[in-house]
């Protein structure tokens, strides 16, 4: 099996480049290789007690079974249970291809820091009800 996946990323000149790696399939971390995930507003429903005397025994399993009527189809592997993400331990036998995945996932963490301050701004501008 030889698939590949395209990563885009910008380099320090803000040019995008594309690196074509090798990749693997892996169990989608989102749903857990459910491939669906409970629906936007179930998700963040913690399920309680006081839901436990609420509801019938119904919702409850329907609640906690997958592919249940709160359940939609996974976004991120659009119901296939996989992913498809690099595959480091082939990309780390190519030196040049190594080099350039590194890059990737630098750039990769700089966004996700960036998107976590810039969260962590919004949660303070909230506070102070601008
Ligand atoms: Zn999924």
């Amino acid at each position: 099996m030889s698939d590949t996946i395209e990563l885009t990323y910008e380099n320090d000149e803000g040019e995008e480049i594309t690196l074509v790696v090798p990749s693997k399939m892996e169990v989608c971390h989102d749903c857990g290789g459910h491939g669906f995930v409970l629906n936007e507003s179930m998700r963040y429903h913690a399920y309680t007690s006081e839901d436990e005397e609420m509801h019938d025994p119904e919702f409850r399993e329907e609640y906690f079974k997958r592919g249940g009527i709160y359940d939609v189809q996974c976004p991120t592997c659009k119901g296939k249970n996989v992913l498809a993400v690099p595959d480091e331990e082939t990309i780390n036998k190519n030196e040049k291809l190594k080099a350039e995945y590194e890059k990737y996932t630098e750039w990769q963490e700089e966004q996700a820091q960036a998107d976590a301050e810039y969260e962590a701004e919004c949660r303070m501008e909230r506070m102070m009800g601008c």
